[in-house]
C-alpha cells in the first residue's frame, strides 16, 4: 500500500507542475489534441521509462512499451497487434517523424532469450513466444561471438535485437515508403544504465556509438 500512496502524492506533484504552472500546455493539448513528433518503442522495464529518461513534457513522445522493446515483422503484424496497432496509429494517424527503438542494458527479456530455456508453464510460454521475435538476434550473436561469456553474449544481443526491430520496421510498406521519401527517420538507441550513457546505432560504421556521454562528477 505504501507504493500506492507514493503514486497519489506523485500525481499531486504532477497537478501542481503541469496543471498549475504549465496550465497553458495542457489546455493546448486538450483543445488541439496530441501532435508528438516521435514514437518511442521501449521495454516494460521499470528502470527505462523513456519520458523520464529524456525529461519530456506531456505531448512530446508517443510511447509503446513491451518486453524487450521488440517490433514484430510485417508477416506477424496481426498476431502481435497490440504493438503493431500502436505503431500504425503513430505513423498513419499522428504522422510522427521519428521512430526510436530504445533498448537497454540488463534487459531481463533479452537475458531470458539468451538462456533459451523451454517454457514450463503457460506464463512462460507467452513470454517465450513473444521473445521469439528476436530469435534472429540470438542466432547472430551466437554465430559472431562463439565461446564468449553469457554476459558478453547477452549485452551483444540487447543491441542486436534493436537492429532486428529496425529491420522489422522496414518490412512494413507504409514505414519503408515514408523512410525512402525522407518523411520518417528510424533510430536505434541503447541506454547503458550502469554507466548512465546513451548510445546510438550508426549504420555507417555498423556499431553503437556514444550519443550522450556519462555525467562527469565534479570533484
Ligand atoms: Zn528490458
Amino acid at each position: 500500500m505504501r507504493d500506492v500512496t507514493k503514486f497519489l502524492s506523485g500525481f499531486r506533484r504532477f497537478q501542481r507542475s503541469y496543471l498549475g504552472k504549465q496550465r497553458g500546455l495542457y489546455a493546448q493539448l486538450v483543445q488541439q489534441g496530441q501532435h508528438p513528433r516521435a514514437l518511442v518503442i521501449a521495454c516494460c522495464d521499470s528502470r527505462c521509462d523513456p519520458a523520464l529518461l529524456m525529461d519530456c513534457d506531456p505531448g512530446d513522445m508517443f510511447v509503446v512499451r513491451n518486453v524487450a522493446n521488440l517490433v514484430p515483422p510485417h508477416v506477424q503484424a496481426t498476431y502481435f497487434a497490440a504493438t503493431t496497432s500502436a505503431i500504425a496509429f503513430a505513423v498513419h494517424n499522428l504522422e510522427v517523424e521519428h521512430i526510436i527503438v530504445l533498448g537497454h542494458a540488463q534487459c531481463g527479456g533479452i537475458r531470458a532469450l539468451m538462456e533459451h530455456k523451454a517454457p514450463t508453464c503457460n506464463e512462460e510460454e507467452l513470454i517465450t513466444k513473444w521473445l521469439g521475435i528476436a530469435e534472429e538476434a540470438r542466432r547472430r550473436v551466437l554465430n559472431e561471438l562463439k565461446g564468449k561469456s553469457m554476459q558478453t553474449l547477452t549485452h551483444a544481443c540487447e543491441q542486436s535485437a534493436i537492429l532486428v526491430s529496425l529491420e522489422n520496421l522496414m518490412s512494413y510498406p507504409w514505414i519503408s515508403s515514408r523512410v525512402h521519401q525522407g518523411k520518417l527517420g528510424l533510430h536505434g538507441w541503447y541506454f547503458d544504465m550502469q554507466h548512465g550513457e546513451l548510445y546510438e546505432y550508426m549504420p555507417e560504421t555498423g556499431d553503437f556509438q556514444v550519443l550522450v556521454n556519462k555525467l562527469e562528477v565534479e570533484a
